[in-house]
């Protein structure tokens, strides 16, 4: 499922060609569907998910992030999880998500407690302690109901369904370009003709005739998953674990700035799993089933770009979802597939310009 159509193009002459089968191509390939606009072609050089969004967590909390984030990036994340609940409705056999609610234990009371938005329940320690027993910190915390976690990969094999072209092992290597639209794009697999084209690439596409220049890069993480534990967590707990739903405890998500080593680096995840013991000593002969690395996309402020291509008509592009990518997939291709029917960027996207990186305006 996750190397559909392997190799093969089914739709020269799209409508819509989405570059990228990440999270941001398949809910943007989606929702294009949805919306009417046409046939929808997707093309992905590796498989479903295989970059970034396959080694997420999937967290989708839109709320913590009123401590760190202006209002309308929280905005976009808090339409980007009703949409998810939605699609998780309407989708045969749902998209997996689990509703979860969030504890971010703070060792500052003054600070957190005393700026909460009204959502968030300000806990003391012995709240904290009744929640989860066997923690070995003796912290306060924010408590935040109604977030949620989807896994990445069973999320994006059910938004596929709604996809009928997708060919992945499939990699855009050039694009022709005539006055101010994209004539065709030059692929591993022959030439597409789109009317439309988004990438949604993790980073900014790099392909021949496209002069792109904007600044991202790439940060490393690590993540584990246990064994079934056996203590329960209430819910995810910050800078804990997640819990999944047979037991098992998810941990990490690293940021290892610099690390540009596609390997496992085995003193980090020694570093997540001290960690995990440290705060849960109860945890009996703790044992790791799985553990991993990913990039994530970044531009320099670590939040999106959602926008026209600089000086085309007929391409859009995605890029650099950070840390956020999971949770803000369908309001992304939602504004996307409503800028390529109206023709207007929908108010939403105002802030993601690319244009806001100097080096870019030309
Ligand atoms: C450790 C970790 C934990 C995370 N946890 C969370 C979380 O809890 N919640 C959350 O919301 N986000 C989380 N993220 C972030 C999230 O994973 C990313 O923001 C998101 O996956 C980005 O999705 P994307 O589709 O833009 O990029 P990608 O998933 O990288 O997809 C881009 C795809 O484009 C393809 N591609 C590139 N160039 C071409 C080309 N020329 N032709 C064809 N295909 C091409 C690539 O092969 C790739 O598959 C986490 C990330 C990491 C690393």
């Amino acid at each position: 499922m996750l190397g559909r159509d392997a190799g093969h193009i089914a739709d020269p002459r799209p409508d819509v060609l989405v570059v990228g089968g990440g999270i941001l191509g398949v809910a943007t390939a989606a929702a294009i569907m949805d919306s009417g606009l046409g046939s929808v072609q997707l093309i992905e050089a590796g498989r479903l998910g295989s970059g970034a969004t396959g080694g997420a967590t999937g967290l989708l909390v839109p709320e913590p992030h009123q401590w760190s984030d202006p209002e309308t990036f929280v905005d976009l994340e808090r339409a980007s999880l009703e949409r998810w609940r939605y699609l998780d409705q309407v989708t045969p056999g749902g998209l997996g998500l689990v509703e979860l609610d969030w504890i971010g234990l703070a060792p500052d009371p003054g600070g957190l407690a005393a700026h909460q938005p009204k959502n968030v329940e300000w806990l003391d320690a012995a709240k904290i302690t009744a929640l989860v027993p066997g923690l070995a910190w003796h912290l306060g915390g924010a408590l935040i109901r109604h977030q949620a976690r989807v896994n990445p990969l069973r999320a994006i094999i059910g938004l596929a369904q709604n996809v009928p072209s997708i060919g992945t092992g499939v990699a855009a290597t050039a694009v022709t370009v005539k006055g101010d639209k994209i004539e065709a794009v030059s692929t591993s697999a022959g030439t597409i003709s789109p009317g439309a084209v988004v990438f949604a690439t993790g980073q900014p596409p790099v392909v021949d005739g496209l002069d792109l220049d904007i600044p991202a890069d790439r940060v490393k993480g690590h993540l584990v998953v246990t064994e079934p534990a056996n203590i329960h967590l209430p819910c995810t707990i910050v800078p804990v674990a997640t819990p999944l739903e047979d037991g098992r405890l998810l941990a990490g998500g690293t940021l290892d700035y610099g690390d540009e080593s596609p390997a496992v680096r085995e003193e980090v995840i020694d570093a997540i799993v001290a960690g995990l013991r440290a705060a849960l000593p109860g945890l009996r002969a703790l044992k790791v089933s799985h553990q991993w690395c990913c990039f994530r996309p970044r531009h320099p402020d670590g939040r999106p770009v959602i926008d026209r291509m600089p000086g085309l008509r007929n391409a859009w592009l995605t890029s650099g979802h950070f840390r956020t990518g999971i949770l803000n997939a369908p309001a992304t291709g939602m504004a996307l597939a409503r800028w390529i029917s109206a023709g207007q960027p929908p108010p939403e996207t105002g802030a993601w310009s690319a244009t806001r990186f100097a080096r870019t305006a030309h």
